[in-house]
């Protein structure tokens, strides 16, 4: 028998969700990752507890500006021929999933897990005694041309049927709520359910340190292998040494297919990489997250300075940062808020995403002390803690109280 019962790979917000989650409920755990907790995708994100953000990227639209997004500059959405042409089946996966039936069924499982988000998150916000780093303000989203405005009305209605809460505001209104806006706005929704963690970073280093002072374990070392048997799993680590525990977790982010044996090497995990901007003197310039439909980011008063993230590049992990998205950011960001001073840095983060957009959460095939944790797209600050609680409770051999066929890492992903 492992002395350790639970091995989790990976100290990103997910990762570190499911080590302390577990850690509260009394397990040995041993959380395994050469980079300092959170300083991954979980340290550049746009801040946001999006628990209305159940609309997925694929969507019908995507056929429609396909030619825009693979030949044009000016599109948030960018997309690299020539990876599309190296991995055309997580293209064509990811073209399936944009049939309107199936991206309404993807929106469908994505607000239920969304409603569930704080149920996940709060009870380690508490833990860590993260409450000062937490904002809830909402979220404003905003369309600045007629053409967007009247584009939103069928996502918007569908959001609704779902159970969303929204408010939609007069442009007047939403003017007043956020004074800086220097766009015309042609539309504005108040997400009044959403927060904003002022610092995901120190978010997710409080947890840890949480889960540090509660008994568990951190070993600074890459793993480079997991085997799986009958009675537990071994861990190769990047010194060489082996660890043993009971079951792992892969929950390495968009890096969970690079260590062979943990299953993850046989499914579609893909990257939406993104951008931000910081500066660093400008937090005032709005209150709230403010999103900006057509722009494709978010405008964020962090603790440390105006934040602006977002966009999506589906391209190589290991390609360089492009700077034509950077310079999107910045030159769109001025269009937002009017003009900005020079940029205090600049940042590339790389979501972990299937191509039907939906994170991959139980015993990996053929496996079962293999746990997957990965693939939560746009939405992993927001579903990192239930994602920890699901975790825990599959760990202890309970059945969650939402459905996981949906999100098994056996299900077919187009
Ligand atoms: C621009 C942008 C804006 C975003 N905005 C939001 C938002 O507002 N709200 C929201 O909910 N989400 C948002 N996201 C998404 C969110 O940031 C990600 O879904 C989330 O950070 C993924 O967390 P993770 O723990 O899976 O991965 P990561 O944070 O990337 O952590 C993975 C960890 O695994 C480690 N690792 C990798 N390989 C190994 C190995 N072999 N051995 C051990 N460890 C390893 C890495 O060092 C890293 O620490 C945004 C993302 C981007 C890029």
């Amino acid at each position: 028998m492992a002395d350790i019962d639970i091995a989790v790979v990976g100290a990103g917000m997910v990762g570190v969700s499911s080590a302390l989650w577990a850690q509260l409920r009394g397990h040995r755990v041993v959380l395994v990752d050469p980079a300092p907790p959170g300083s991954g995708t979980s340290a550049g994100n746009a801040c946001t507890i999006a628990t209305y953000a159940c609309l997925p990227v694929n969507d019908p639209s995507v056929f429609r500006d396909l030619p825009a997004l693979l030949f044009g500059r000016g599109s948030p959405l960018a997309l690299s021929w020539t990876h599309a042409l190296r991995h055309p089946l997580w293209m064509l996966a990811f073209l399936a999933n944009c049939r309107s039936a199936r991206s309404r069924e993807i929106s469908r499982v994505l607000a239920d897990l969304l409603s569930r988000a704080d149920a996940g998150l709060n009870p380690l916000i508490e833990a860590a005694g993260a409450e000062d780093l937490v904002e809830a303000r909402g979220q404003l989203q905003v369309w600045s041309t007629a053409k967007g405005a009247r584009g939103a009305e069928a996502g918007l209605a569908w959001k609704r049927s779902l159970g969303v809460p929204f408010e939609e505001i007069e442009p007047d209104a939403a003017r007043q709520m956020e004074p800086g806006l220097a766009l015309p706005i042609a539309r504005a929704v108040h997400h009044t359910g959403a927060r904003q963690i002022r610092d995901p970073e120190a978010l997710v280093q409080l947890m840890h340190a949480r889960f540090t002072a509660l008994g568990g374990e951190t070993v600074a070392e890459r793993a480079t292998a997991m085997a799986a048997d009958d009675a537990g799993v071994t861990l190769t680590l990047g010194d060489g040494q082996g660890l043993r525990a009971a079951r792992a977790v892969l929950a390495a982010g968009a890096f969970s297919r690079r260590i062979p044996g943990g299953g993850a090497e046989r499914l579609p995990l893909g990257t939406e990489r993104g951008y931000h901007l910081m500066f660093a003197g400008e937090a005032a310039r709005v209150t709230r997250p403010v999103g900006w439909a057509e722009g494709g980011f978010y405008a964020v008063p962090t603790a440390r300075g105006l934040r602006l993230a977002g966009t999506v590049e589906i391209a190589a992990l290991g390609a360089p940062p492009n700077r034509e998205r950077l310079a999107y950011l910045a030159r769109r960001g001025a269009e937002l808020l009017g003009p900005l001073p020079a940029r205090d840095a600049e940042w590339l983060g790389f979501r972990p995403t299937m191509p039907d957009a939906l994170p991959v959460l139980g015993p990996a095939p053929g496996a079962p002390r293999i746990l997957h944790a990965f693939g939560h797209q746009h939405l992993g600050l927001t579903l990192g803690g239930l994602t920890g609680r699901i975790i825990a409770d599959l760990c202890e051999g309970w059945q969650p109280n939402l459905a996981l066929e949906p999100i098994r890492p056996d299900r077919r992903f187009f």
